[in-house]
């Protein structure tokens, strides 16, 4: 962008000329700001420094809200909860200094995987949509799928002849979430599919998995128990693993009608 030799320049000539720089770098943000950042730094006796640091401040956090925004887009959570959600008490089964230790994202820096174990309505889709946020907030690219849509895709994918570009799809996130793991059977060629995408990602980036099937049963849940231990091996091999035994969240209302039932009755019956 051309400039005027600056002593001949305006201060009026000089700020459309800084606002024009703005907008042609494509620095919005900062553009609208300046007016007011200006104002700021009469009022307040700002320093160049000061001033310019708070212009580009307003470009900065617009700039990451923008790509955290992106990355949430990407990432396809199924809900918006946190950890701070998470309601330990009511569930005493899962070890919370373990879930705490996964929060802090080191899984994410060493490529370790987690996995969630235990029946329907208990967390782990909660805890692993959390886990998943946290690791998207923190800068990381992030995905959340089922076991059986990530099945569905790579079938589609190989009847197209894409099934490449689906692998490098499901390579490319530092954290994969796979959801539901053993609650539907997968498709014909679903076990080798998920093999494969455990198989690339391993030791190079994070996997959690959630499933309802306890590691012991992998061999005759999935059919072929020669890739159920190697996808195991894999998985394993650096992962924590959380079991979370405890009562569904999902039913405790009515657990506790049942539960108030039963003793009406028994103290009708007694
Ligand atoms: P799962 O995936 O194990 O079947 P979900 O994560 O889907 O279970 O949990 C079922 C429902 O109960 C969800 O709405 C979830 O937000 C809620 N929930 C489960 N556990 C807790 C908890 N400890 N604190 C708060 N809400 C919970
Ligand atoms: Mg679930």
């Amino acid at each position: 962008m051309s400039t005027l030799n600056a002593p001949q320049m305006s201060e009026a000539r000089r700020y459309q000329q800084l606002k024009a720089h703005l907008s042609y770098l494509k620095l919005a943000d900062a553009a609208d700001a300046l007016p007011r950042i200006l104002d700021a730094a009469r009022a307040e006796n700002l320093s160049v420094t000061a001033a310019l640091e708070r212009l580009l401040e307003i470009e900065v956090n617009a700039t990451e809200a923008r790509r955290l925004a992106s990355r949430l887009r990407f990432a396809c959570l199924p809900n918006p909860h946190t950890l701070a959600d998470f309601d330990f008490s009511a569930q005493p089964g899962v070890d919370e200094p373990l879930v705490r230790d996964l929060a802090t994202l080191r899984f994410v820096d060493d490529a370790a995987n987690a996995l969630l174990v235990g029946p329907p309505g208990v967390g782990k889709t909660m805890l692993a949509t959390a886990l998943a946020r946290a690791a998207a907030e923190a800068g990381h690219r992030v995905h959340f799928t089922t076991a059986a849509d990530l099945a569905a895709r790579c079938h589609k994918a190989a009847l197209e002849g894409r099934w490449a570009t689906c692998m490098r799809f499901f390579a490319g996130p530092r954290l994969l979430v796979i959801d539901e793991l053993g609650y539907l059977p997968l498709p014909g060629d679903g076990a080798s599919a998920l093999f494969q995408v455990i198989n690339q990602r391993y030791l190079k980036s994070s996997t959690i998995l959630t499933t309802n099937v306890g590691i012991a049963d992998w061999a005759t849940a999935f059919g072929d128990a020669t890739v159920a231990a190697a996808m195991l091996d894999r998985l394993l091999h650096r992962a924590t693993v959380i079991g979370i035994d405890g009562p569904s969240y999902r039913l405790r209302h009515h657990q506790h009608t049942a539960d108030t039932l039963r003793k009406a009755v028994n103290a009708h019956a007694s």
